[in-house]
């Protein structure tokens, strides 16, 4: 008699594996990305100026809004998506990345999680459909010691009256709404940061000088201006003194989406240089013909799966409600590098032509070296990962 055998539960589904929905999802941004961005990125690097119509566009396609709740018009998805978004656009163009990036991660990450019904209501649709946001935390003397913030936050009557500059925020030139952390108190140190959602419109704010950039050059990076800009008590975002949690959580996220967009840099870069490697003939033969150069293209395309693998399972964590912190560090920490060796490698692969603005892959280079500053340094990252794993996390 044949032998009964007892069948294993299903097997779980391997790291990279994508749901039905989410690859419709993904081809779908990535041919938005060929067809309406490829063609523009290298005059808006040049001019350092963003097309309005991608941004217009990205509001169309619901990529604004990629998880705030149907009921406010947003796209009901998951943090997934966003990554998925932010990993594909940036493939043709990391500053196209980011603006994805920020509104999602950070801007509407906040609004989804911290805000009364109230606000939702007021700030959730537009962001859906119109309005680009900011998220501005860094200030000229406080960048990795983001809570030595100086931005003064008073209240007088139903208003805080806010004074300070913020530098470097990214989406500052087209932003609509603003993420603005502020302190009610400077003596209490962190306890004293404020999150507000200020607006453009508001009096007393306006957006200053926009940073000349070596990379990303097409997002905007902005100073904030604010003499006596008032701002009404209902727009306390969260708690007053709680502001540093909201900074600290929404950047968490944040983490995981530069992770994706560092992916997404470096596979440009890759796919750039491994079909020069084919066309490139030296020696009576193509330069992919030579093992040195196939085993440079196998290395970082070991090493883009990697950073892929570790992007898409903190992001899968995250959407599983487990806790994704030292994750999203190591996420981030360990993208951005392998972004900046494989945009160092396609150019190098590229020869002379990689050096000219002639062809595509200086500029990866370029942008590649913001992964390991923005959203916190990579010594800052290291910092988060030591003191977890020392501490037995
Ligand atoms: C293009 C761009 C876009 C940005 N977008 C935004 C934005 O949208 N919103 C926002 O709020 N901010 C934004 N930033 C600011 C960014 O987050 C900061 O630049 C970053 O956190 C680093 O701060 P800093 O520049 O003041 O450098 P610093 O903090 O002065 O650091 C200088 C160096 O010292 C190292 N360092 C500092 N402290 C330590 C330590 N304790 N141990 C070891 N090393 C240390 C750092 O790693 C770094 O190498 C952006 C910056 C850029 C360039």
């Amino acid at each position: 008699m044949a032998e009964v055998l007892t069948q294993a539960a299903p097997a779980p589904q391997p790291l990279v594996a994508l749901t039905e929905d989410e690859v419709l999802f993904r081809d779908n941004v990535r041919q938005f990305a060929e067809k309406s961005i490829r063609p523009k990125v290298k005059e808006m690097d040049e001019k350092g100026v963003f097309d309005h119509e991608i941004i217009d566009q990205f509001f169309q396609l619901g990529l604004m809004g990629i998880e705030i709740p149907e009921q406010y018009g947003g796209a009901g998805g998951r943090f997934f998506e966003s990554i998925l978004a932010v990993e594909e656009i940036s493939r043709v163009d990391p500053s196209a990345g980011v603006v994805v990036d920020v509104q999602n991660t950070l801007v509407n990450n906040a609004l989804l999680h911290w805000t009364t019904d109230d606000q939702k209501r007021r700030y959730l649709p537009k962001m859906s459909s119109n309005t680009v946001g900011a998220y501005a935390l860094s200030e000229a003397g406080s960048g990795s010691d983001a809570f030595a913030l100086q931005t003064r936050a008073e209240l007088k009557g139903s208003e805080y009256v806010l004074n300070g500059r913020k530098m470097w925020i990214t989406n500052g030139k087209e932003a609509g709404v603003f993420i603005m952390l502020a302190t009610v108190d400077p003596s209490a140190g962190y306890k004293g940061v404020t999150a507000f959602i200020v607006e453009k419109s508001f009096s007393g704010f306006s957006v200053g000088k926009k940073e000349d950039k070596l990379g990303i050059r097409a997002s905007s990076t902005c100073e904030l201006i604010m003499e006596d800009c008032r701002v009404p008590k209902e727009n306390v975002l969260g708690e007053v003194g709680k502001g540093y949690k909201i900074a600290i959580e929404t950047l968490n996220e944040g983490r995981i989406g530069i992770g994706a967009q560092m992916v997404g840099l470096a596979r440009g870069a890759w796919e750039y240089a491994t079909k020069y490697a084919q066309e490139r003939k030296q020696f009576g033969k193509s330069i992919g013909e030579f093992q040195g150069i196939q085993f440079q293209i196998a290395q970082m395309a070991t090493e883009i799966e990697a950073a892929r693998m570790m992007v898409y399972n903190a992001a899968r964590m995250k959407d599983a409600g487990m806790n994704f912190v030292k994750e999203a560090a190591m996420t981030k920490l360990f993208a951005s590098q392998v972004a900046e060796r494989v945009a160092s490698l396609s150019l190098e692969i590229y020869g002379g032509y990689g050096f000219t603005k002639d062809y595509p892959v200086e500029k990866y280079y370029r942008d590649a070296k913001i992964g390991k500053i923005y959203e916190g340094t990579s010594n800052m990252q290291l910092q988060t990962i030591a003191k977890l794993v020392m501490g037995g996390k």
